[in-house]
């Protein structure tokens, strides 16, 4: 088990690197979280990276929760399979489509022994168990901040290495977890971000949960047009494929899209350095892709 452990931390790609990009005439650098491993990457990899580095000699299983095609379920799968541990996740439901079609993040995660299974009623989960590892839809935790702490590091040693003056952050947010602890993390830099699972309302209350000092909370930007997560807009899968002709860089479906969209609102930011977080979730556009090509591909080409 220790030696195995060892291997595949050997193996995470730390420090990610950074690239410069140009997208739309504007330049900006790209801090690539979505190279860290390939079954262990973006931010559920920082968030995780606690659990992978610790040892746990009493802990046989992770029980989780959220939704049936996380990126958080298939990231939590993958760290049970490196500790050779169970993985038992509470979903609200399974599609019968995606029962007969398994793709995506779920398809991954049953691939890497998953056990999935329906929340009872009253939606409780029973967590009293010295041997099982409770963890947070999302990684929403305390436990995130490690690995959220050494990406700031990363960033403040590459900011210092290359001399970059007045840097700004933006990443987009579900949680809001991995903006809320960079900030935290680097107080002379200001991190911006996005809401994108819930409205502006929702993010503040995470952000809150997690720090009760709204000064250190990092800053919100939005757009007007209200955007669902998890549903299809043209907008979203014309700026994927733009910015993948663009940059020849893969981003997610589901969190980048509204992030680029945001920053062009404000293409302000981009006057002075910025440094984008790819997050990862490339699993996830296995499932969001069909979609999307479903919907509106004769249409665009
Ligand atoms: C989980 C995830 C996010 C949101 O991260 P939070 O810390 O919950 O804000 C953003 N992008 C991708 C690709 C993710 O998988």
């Amino acid at each position: 088990m220790f030696r195995k452990k060892l291997i595949i931390s050997k193996r995470l790609n730390l420090p990610s690197p950074i690239e410069e990009l140009s997208f739309r005439g504007d330049s900006l650098y790209l801090k690539r979280d979505d190279l860290i491993h390939q079954e262990f990457s973006g931010n559920k990899a920082r968030k995780f990276h606690y659990y992978l580095e610790q040892e746990f000699p009493h802990i046989k299983k992770i029980i989780s929760y959220g939704s049936n095609q996380s990126n958080a379920m298939y990231s939590l799968s993958s760290l049970a399979k490196l500790k050779d541990w169970k993985f038992q996740y509470f979903v609200d439901h399974i599609p019968a489509y995606l029962k007969e079609n398994p793709q995506g993040n779920y398809l991954k995660a049953l691939e890497n022994g998953m056990d999935i299974e329906i929340k009872d009623e009253n939606g409780s989960i029973e967590k009293e168990d010295i041997e099982t590892l409770y963890i947070e839809e999302g990684g929403r935790q305390k436990e995130s901040e490690y690995g959220i702490e050494i990406l700031s590091e990363e960033i403040r040693e590459w900011q210092k290495d290359n001399n970059i003056q007045n840097l700004n952050i933006f990443l987009p947010s579900g949680t809001g977890t991995t903006a809320l602890y960079l900030q935290k993390h680097l107080a002379d830099i200001r991190v911006y971000t996005t809401p994108c699972v819930g409205d502006e309302e929702y993010l503040k209350s995470q952000f809150l949960m997690l720090e009760k000092d709204r000064t250190l909370h990092p800053t919100i930007l939005n757009t007007e047009k209200k955007y669902h997560f998890g549903k299809l807009y043209r907008e979203f899968y014309e700026m994927y494929q733009e910015l993948k002709y663009e940059t020849e860089i893969e981003f997610d479906l589901l969190y980048d899209p509204k992030g680029f969209i945001t920053l062009q609102k404000n293409r302000w930011l981009l006057k002075t350095p910025l440094l984008y977080i790819h997050q990862g979730g490339l699993i996830g556009n296995l499932s969001m892709l069909p979609r999307y090509e479903r919907r509106y591909q004769r249409v665009i080409s």
